[in-house]
């Protein structure tokens, strides 16, 4: 159930049939690749998996609703390279990951498309600039218990 997908040419290969494909160096420039970056499968059109993949990544300012603090949202998509879809759902071979690191959020979203995966990331760009997406600061109370003497 474990899908590869060449960008280069959209062939799929199951996880043994990408292992049986010509191994070639990840980095070109290594010289001794097996101390140093490793090998990657390269798909019958020529394309090597997982190399020069599409990916973007944005990075906003994002003020809180009461105006007190600013976080940083990351919004990271990429193509993924293995297939994550559940049972006989949709394709997913691309991914969102919204985050905001100091407050340990994080959500992923997945596509079948890079065109989708690029569609979704604007939009999520979007929400923030137009106050969608909005962080809204929790209150904490804390008590002392006292007793009067
Ligand atoms: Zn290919």
């Amino acid at each position: 159930m474990s899908d590869w997908m060449c960008t280069g040419c959209g062939k799929v290969y199951s996880t043994d049939q990408m292992l049986k494909l010509k191994l070639v160096k990840a980095v070109e420039s290594d010289t001794n690749p097996h101390q140093q970056h490793g090998f990657l499968s390269q798909c019958t059109c020529g394309h090597v998996l997982m190399r020069d993949e599409w990916s973007k990544h944005s990075s906003v300012l994002i003020v809180t609703e009461d105006g007190y603090n600013t976080f940083t949202v990351l919004v990271n998509s990429w193509f993924i390279g293995l297939n994550h879809k559940f049972g006989d759902g949709p394709d997913q071979f691309y991914e969102t990951i919204v985050e905001v690191p100091a407050l340990e959020y994080e959500k992923t979203f997945r596509y079948a498309t890079q065109a989708d995966a690029e569609t979704h990331h604007a939009e999520i760009l979007e929400k923030i600039q137009n106050g969608e997406f909005r962080l809204i600061p929790r209150i904490r109370y804390e008590f002392n218990l006292t007793e009067d003497e």
